[in-house]
């Protein structure tokens, strides 16, 4: 059987404030408009896993940081087109601002606990993004253990359903955070490579699309069209020589 594609788009902000990690409010509805208009069906983490999912090509939409923005901006369009979108929350920040390595100047508000169980109850998914959102590999075991366990226990506790989607902070995971992962409890892992998802990737490690990419509207219908993946090899070999030379990247 042919490989399934699945797309798992990545998202921060939503806002028109500028800066790499955020999409402005009008790309953000224009991108969404094309993809209910391509007829690409959009999916969730769950369907993928349970393998409920057997369209040739599927979306996934994610966003990272839970900022309010969300809430404000982009829950609007996508209740509105009903789409499934999944959430990842670093559970000590919420309901203040971000203040981990790379963030916006001034920095942005996350959502609080009680905007957050308002999506959670019109439909909204949510996934953990540690605690604290530190750089994993870097931390000793306990702390590492600390940091997946905790941020899916209060999550659990505070939106009373099961959390088994897990994103780390800057997509950093190594063979040993990929593992704690999987040890507590998470069913799939995403990272920030550049690739399409499909029917045959490690559910530990899956590969996202980053939007800030796909802010052109011909560009976009393209790649739903099946006709960018010249664009994204393109985009990836030069994502891999700025990470080489060390030169900031997104503040993920
Ligand atoms: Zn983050």
């Amino acid at each position: 059987m042919a490989q399934r594609q699945i797309d798992i788009l990545m998202y921060h902000s939503v806002s028109d404030r500028g800066g790499a990690t955020a999409i402005n409010a009008a790309t953000f509805a224009m991108q969404m408009e094309i993809l209910v208009a391509s007829g690409v069906p959009v999916v969730t983490l769950d369907d993928l896993i349970e393998a409920r999912t057997t369209a040739p090509r599927s979306v996934i939409l994610t966003f990272d940081d839970g900022f309010q923005d969300f809430a404000d901006i982009a829950w609007p369009v996508l209740e509105r087109h009903r789409l499934p979108a999944m959430v990842y929350l670093p559970v000590d920040h919420v309901g203040r601002s971000e203040n981990w390595r790379g963030i916006a100047s001034p920095p942005r508000r996350l959502m609080d606990w009680a905007t957050i169980r308002r999506l959670a109850d019109a439909g909204c998914h949510f996934g953990s993004h540690t605690l604290s959102h530190p750089a994993l590999p870097a931390l000793a075991p306990a702390d590492l253990e600390r940091e997946l366990t905790q941020s899916r226990r209060i999550i659990e506790d505070r939106l009373s359903r099961d959390i088994r989607h897990f994103a780390p902070p800057y997509g950093l995971a190594d063979a040993r955070v990929r593992a704690a992962i999987g040890r507590a409890g998470y069913a799939t892992s995403v990272s920030t490579r550049l690739a399409s998802a499909t029917s045959d990737s490690d559910p530990m490690d899956l590969p996202r699309i980053e939007m800030f990419y796909f802010q052109h509207r011909a560009r976009w219908s393209a790649h739903l069209a099946g006709r960018g993946q010249g664009y994204l090899s393109r985009r990836r070999l030069l994502r891999t020589v700025k990470s080489r030379l060390m030169v900031p990247w997104m503040g993920l």
